[in-house]
């Protein structure tokens, strides 16, 4: 059962430390108390203390791990209804159905396409991870999830009514922790021994909450940790509200039996591919945590991870480079120095633009915590007096002894300042405003 926040503040050290980010151990166990902090932020609980909170510590949502290695797929864990509340945790992981009726080269093609698809968005390595295979069979079944693991190691659902069936895919691979969908109302007790004996996370079912509330008891009762859920939503309004409901029982009411991550089949809910993104994609902005479509068309891929990437990042802490000189096109001493901010955005946008010019150019990086360049300005962070010594301890002036930097056209009304601040034999030219601008600038600036 939930402890209170006086009851948590009573098994913690009380010493008022703020190492955990809060003012007080009383605020702390306030926070833990609503699911908004987790123990290990607090680096003195004792280990009785911290036996004895337990289940109080627990997040609301459950953490579960599907598959190992690089294509390990992490979900739950999350502790807020909205994503300004604090951050999302474990972008979802997105997979593709394999069936038993395909053929071999249809089954090889997709298992290539999930070993081989990956994007790169400002700075993350973003790729499809998860295989679900279908197979009423057992044999068959087995065959396919052996072979998406030996050919992709893809994280593996693997789908049958049957728990004999799951039994017999899962057992030679139950170090890859693939995930058993589903018990329902009819099997759980079969599933879940199954997945008791292989110590792997499986899925319950249900065609409405109160029936998935019942079965997420029985696997609390039954001491199950690593459960997903599926409240088998047919409609596009289903899933908004299944989801969410699923999600505020969990964070709002501290509901156990709520409290774990979601699987959505957007695959299963139409023949229309645009339609099947769309509702992959309301999936994905509505908390699910394993999302599996119909095919691996990178023109549907790309986006909804690029979207799980835009809402699992964490709001309080901006995408940042390190502050620093980046080389790009391999410069000289007389290559063109640009100066701007460590916002990822506009470090990538920049860098790509440079890189696309094909003109050797030192892209100098300083640190404003990860803001844009009018932001920075705006808070004082990008201004001539921290310009300055910045760039001075930056190493530039070895690497290209000419003292010429352009800053960003956004920032022109700070050049004088900035080159008095610089002092002699430095210059200060305005750039242009807009990232696609850049080629055209620097190929006129090495003309000249
Ligand atoms: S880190 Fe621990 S001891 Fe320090 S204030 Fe937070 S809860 Fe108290």
């Amino acid at each position: 059962m939930a402890l209170s926040g006086l009851q948590i503040f009573k098994l913690l050290p009380k010493t008022n430390c703020k190492e955990c980010g809060q003012a007080t151990c009383m605020a702390f166990a306030m926070q833990l108390a609503a699911g908004k902090a987790e123990l290990d932020e607090c680096p003195y609980v004792s280990d009785e203390a911290k036996a004895e909170l337990g289940e109080a510590s627990a997040p609301p949502v459950r953490k579960v791990t599907i598959g190992t290695g690089d294509m390990a797929v992490t979900i739950g864990e999350e502790t807020v209804l909205y994503r300004h509340e604090k951050r999302f945790e474990h972008m979802p992981g997105l997979g593709v159905l394999i069936t038993g009726d395909m053929d071999d080269g249809e089954v090889d093609s997709l298992l290539e396409q999930l070993k081989q698809q990956e994007f790169n968005y400002v700075g993350q390595t973003l790729r499809p991870r998860v295989a679900a295979i279908k197979a009423d069979d057992g044999a068959r079944l087995a065959e396919l999830a052996a072979r998406a693991d030996e050919k992709a190691g893809a994280a593996l659902v693997l789908i049958s009514g049957d728990a004999a069936a799951l039994k017999a895919a899962a057992e030679p691979l139950k170090d890859r922790k693939p995930l058993l969908y589903a018990a329902t109302e009819a099997n759980f007790d079969d599933v879940a021994a199954v997945a008791g004996e292989l110590d792997v996370p499986f899925a319950i079912k249900a065609d409405s909450l109160e029936k998935l509330a019942d079965l997420g008891q029985k696997a609390i009762d039954a001491d199950f940790k690593e459960v997903v859920l599926d409240p088998c939503s047919a409609t596009l309004g289903d899933v908004l509200m299944d989801q969410t409901l699923i999600r505020r029982a969990a964070v709002k009411q501290t509901f156990r039996a709520l409290g774990f991550p979601t699987i959505g089949f957007p695959c299963d809910m139409t023949g229309d591919k645009m339609q099947e993104a769309v509702f992959a994609s309301t999936f994905i902005a509505k908390y699910t945590g394993i999302v599996i479509l119909s095919d691996l068309d990178p023109a549907r891929v790309m986006p909804l991870l690029y979207l799980s990437q835009n809402i699992y990042t964490d709001p309080q802490r901006p995408m940042q480079m390190d502050q620093g000189v980046y080389p790009i096109n391999d410069p000289n001493e007389d290559s063109p120095i640009l100066v701007t901010t460590n916002f990822s955005l506009t470090y990538f946008t920049v860098s790509s633009e440079v890189e696309a010019s094909k003109v050797p150019a030192w892209l100098c990086i300083m640190d404003v915590e990860g803001q844009s360049v009018l932001t920075a300005w705006a808070a004082g962070k990008f201004v001539a007096d921290a310009i300055a010594p910045f760039l001075k301890k930056s190493g530039i002036e070895e690497k290209a002894p000419h003292r010429k930097i352009t800053i960003p056209g956004y920032v022109a009304q700070i050049s004088g300042e900035l080159e008095e601040e610089l002092g002699e034999g430095w210059e200060v030219q305005v750039g242009v405003r807009e990232a696609a601008d850049i080629p055209k600038y620097l190929r006129q600036l090495s003309k000249n």
